[in-house]
């Protein structure tokens, strides 16, 4: 695969980056996951909309336009001519000195990656996956706000070694309330009474660009939508349950801490929700 950095393109065994980079040394930048659906580059306004937020509030100023950054994008995806595929874009501070002043740092550095992805195995997509609760909790709003996509994802990788060593794929993240917030890399939704509940952002849930769509498409076929704080509780007495990532797509969860949600099978809704989002994909 070919690498953009900078403008330029590297045989992935060339591309590199400065280890005075701030991003390498701190992991101060900022990044977005995008797919590609049947050579469309899906939701791509989107993820560059979230990526220039995610840089204003890190206060790093983007080197390119919106539209630059797109064609950047769309040049590595031709470059490249995967079908379906993956898209890391990433920004970071650029190169300084050993300290953490920004000011030092003298030019972000925009790397594009094109790749294959394939997060869970095809079969969970079918039967559903379990997951456990990560006693990591999601970092708080107020100490670094989880809407900021950054560079560093340690909170994230906790959770996630904690699924692991349960022998699950993924792991709930509760803030320090104990409320629920999402995973540690997709959005959580819960189908319950009859109403299709997902936590809003401002308790520390990433904005999902997969959740937006699936709020959406659920909101389209006449279902009640609702952002909504709610606690564990609420999940191992749910009907359904699934998770939402632009990697993940929608995967429907089973088990929870070892309680079966609904009768431990994917449930109606979630199916149908998956069936459509297929359609949005252009996916068979
Ligand atoms: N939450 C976290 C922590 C994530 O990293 C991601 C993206 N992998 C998501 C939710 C899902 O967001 P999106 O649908 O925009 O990929």
């Amino acid at each position: 695969m070919q690498v953009y950095i900078d403008g330029k393109f590297f045989p992935q065994s060339k591309a590199s980056i400065s280890v005075y980079d701030h991003g390498f040394l701190y992991g101060d930048g900022v990044f977005e996951g995008i797919r590609i659906y049947n050579n469309n580059i899906f939701m791509l306004d989107e993820h560059i909309n979230r990526l220039y937020d995610s840089a204003k509030a890190i206060k790093l100023k983007m080197p390119l336009s919106k539209t630059e950054l797109k064609n950047a994008v769309k040049q590595t995806h031709k470059v490249n001519g995967l079908k379906d595929g993956y898209i890391r874009l990433i920004v970071t501070r650029g190169i300084g000195d050993l300290g953490i002043d920004t000011r030092m740092c003298s030019k972000p550095s925009v790397i594009v990656i094109v790749d294959k992805i394939a997060l869970y195995p095809e079969k969970l997509y079918k039967d559903g996956m379990e997951i456990i609760t990560a006693s990591t909790q999601r970092t708080p709003v107020s100490a670094l706000n989880p809407q900021i996509k950054s560079m560093n994802y340690l909170n994230n990788i906790l959770a996630k070694i904690e699924a692991k060593n349960a022998g699950v794929n993924e792991a709930l993240m509760l803030n320090t309330s104990g409320n629920v917030v999402e995973c540690s890399g997709d959005n959580i939704f819960v189908y319950r009474n009859d109403i299709l509940i997902t936590p809003p952002t401002f308790i520390g849930a990433l904005d999902g660009v997969t959740r937006a769509i699936v709020k959406k498409i659920a909101e389209r076929e006449g279902l009640k939508v609702e952002e909504l704080i709610f606690s564990r509780h609420e999940v191992y007495t749910a009907d359904e349950c699934f998770l939402t990532g632009t990697a993940a797509e929608i995967i429907p969860v089973v088990k929870v801490d070892g309680r079966e949600i609904g009768n431990g099978k994917p449930g109606k809704i979630t199916k149908l929700l998956i069936n459509k989002f297929k359609k949005v994909t252009g996916e068979k």
